[in-house]
């Protein structure tokens, strides 16, 4: 059986409810020597208050960004103006000789310091290029940014830097650290992430039969293919679908399926 007597990551949400992030992203606060945010929300004014509560007027220590979408890293400046030592981490490419000094540039597999724990940078692209997830090794709890979403699929923005090959070679990395649990960017925490990196993967294959089924029988473009894949789709989420679509005809283009 497994016993932790450290407390918790503390949720904090971001405040910024809307069509794109449901009820708002999470960030995590992690308690300890050094505390720890996990993504920095957009700056809403009430997250900054809700977060300087949880820190009971300590300062935080440092951020660790999953990834640039603006729903997770624009909140830095705002969190930086209220706490200027902060210090701001997020990926960086091995071949990224930029030197901003005002962030810490993590590699795949850099350890660093949250709370009382030692996390892993996951480097994990697909979803965005930059992706990490950041790993404690003894818990098992992993945070998981934007891989895994309970209740639906994760966005591969293909053409803005996601990749469903990428993506899902970055599923099986995580699998192959089997956590225990991922405190995601969204929604409810995963209590089983095996089961839902399975769920994931068996609905990818399911819709690239469907796509390889569509090219077979002549429907070639994106949107004969979304018109076949998603009858009866709402305008609202076709953007969604095309994307999908493309990103799909993206990986099959890559293997050589697909001229
Ligand atoms: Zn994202």
């Amino acid at each position: 059986m497994y016993v932790d007597s450290r407390p918790d990551p503390i949720l904090v949400h971001a405040a910024n409810p809307g069509p794109m992030t449901g009820a708002g992203n999470n960030t995590w606060l992690v308690e300890g020597a050094e505390p720890a945010l996990i993504d920095a929300g957009v700056g809403a004014p009430e997250h900054l208050v809700a977060l300087e509560r949880a820190l009971g007027g300590r300062p935080l220590v440092r951020v660790l960004v999953t990834h640039g979408h603006p729903d997770h890293a624009t909140g830095v400046p705002a969190i930086r103006a209220r706490w200027p030592d902060v210090e701001v981490c997020r990926w960086r490419a091995p071949d990224d000789d930029s030197r901003d000094s005002t962030v810490r540039g993590l590699a795949d597999g850099e350890h660093i310091r949250a709370g009382d724990a030692d996390l892993v940078a996951v480097h994990t692209p697909g979803h965005a290029p930059d992706h990490l997830c950041f790993w404690n090794m003894e818990t098992r709890d992993l945070f998981g940014g934007d891989m895994l979403i309970a209740g639906t699929t994760v966005m591969i923005p293909a053409g803005h830097g996601g990749s469903l090959a990428a993506y899902l070679e970055s599923l099986a990395h995580l699998a192959a650290l089997a956590p225990r649990r991922v405190l995601p960017g969204h929604g409810p925490i995963i209590e089983n992430p095996l089961d839902l990196i399975d769920e994931y993967v068996a609905h990818r294959r399911q819709r690239e039969d469907q796509i390889l089924e569509c090219l077979a029988s002549g429907a070639t473009t994106v949107d004969a293919i979304v018109a076949r894949v998603y009858p009866g789709l709402a305008d609202a989420v076709r953007p969604a679908a095309r994307l999908t679509v493309q990103a799909h005809l993206d990986k099959l283009r890559d293997e050589g399926r697909w001229p």
